[in-house]
């Protein structure tokens, strides 16, 4: 199996070659296209079998590109995960023109706020501070439709179940997570 094969955009195929992947992990291999579908995917897998990039690709190849709104919701357990997320994403969706946000604690309110303004397609971030900017309004969830947890055993075990619980609550009632 390949990227080729996976019916991938043509230049989010060139943003992962460009990366160095040149053939797909297993978990890629099996978790791409389902997700692509629209499917809901749990993908359970130990670190370092690629499943960043599996989930980046399905959701880059999902966005809307003619719209400038958060259309992909991505939550992680801790800041350094977020923005390593954010760095795959922007580096995987770098020929699609993606634009990519990571929404942590312990960074600027204000700054957060203004690129949300400014318009992204896709966010990352830690419970707390994507909370804040979806109550705040800064982060618009209308056209929020996929919502991936990373490492959502991770989170549940941090005690971020009532923060998770409160931001879907938030989302639209379509959403695929
Ligand atoms: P992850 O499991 O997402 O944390 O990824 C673990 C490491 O594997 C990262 O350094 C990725 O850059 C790398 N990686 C992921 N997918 C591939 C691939 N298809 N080919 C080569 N390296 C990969």
């Amino acid at each position: 199996e390949s990227f080729d094969a996976m019916g991938l955009q043509e230049n989010l195929l060139r943003g992962i070659y460009a990366y160095g992947f040149e053939k797909p992990s297993a978990i890629q291999q099996r978790g791409i296209v389902p997700f692509c579908k629209g499917l809901d995917v749990i993908q359970q897998a130990q670190s370092g079998t690629g499943k960043t990039a599996t989930f980046c690709s399905g959701v880059l190849q999902q966005l809307d590109f003619s719209l400038v709104q958060c259309q992909a919701l991505v939550l992680a357990p801790t800041r350094e995960l977020a923005q390593q997320i954010e760095k795959v994403m922007r580096a995987l969706g770098d020929y699609l023109g993606v634009k990519v946000h990571a929404c942590v604690g312990g960074t600027s309110v204000r700054e957060d706020q203004r690129i949300l303004q400014a318009g992204v397609h896709v966010v990352v971030g830690t419970p707390g501070r994507v909370f804040d900017m979806l109550r705040r309004q800064s982060l618009r969830s209308d056209s929020i439709k996929m919502f991936v947890l990373d490492e959502a055993d991770e989170m549940l075990s941090r005690g971020f179940k009532d923060q998770i619980y409160d931001i879907f609550q938030l989302l639209p009632p379509k959403i695929q997570p």
